[in-house]
């Protein structure tokens, strides 16, 4: 089965600054740094409660995340996001797609 273009969820977009996470889009993983070193991802929470989510993309530090792009600007969050406050949302995003988890919690 082939994927349309229209199923490609998230996309990433690299910034210099931290965003205002007021105005955050829905469907972009925002980078903040440069292509050679980036420091933090936000993003939306998918499950609608409207908070904006941090991670650290510092290798140096724990927990931290990778951030990847395929040719065709799909995002691949590895490993998944498990919020451990508020809603506690467990998702993966791969190539472009969001994928709810099972909570341990
Ligand atoms: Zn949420």
């Amino acid at each position: 089965m082939l994927w349309s273009v229209n199923q490609f969820k998230y996309k990433v977009e690299i910034i210099p600054d931290n965003p205002n996470p007021d105005n955050l889009r829905k469907d972009i993983i925002y980078v903040v740094g440069e292509k050679r070193f980036v420091k933090w991802a936000y993003m939306k929470c998918p499950c609608g409660c409207n908070e904006s989510i941090m991670l650290s993309l510092n290798k140096n530090s724990f927990p931290s995340w990778t951030v990847k792009q395929d040719k065709l600007g799909r995002a691949t969050i590895s490993p998944s996001v498990n919020r451990l406050e508020g809603c506690r949302s467990h998702f993966l995003i791969k190539k472009g797609k969001l994928i709810w988890t099972q909570s341990f919690w």
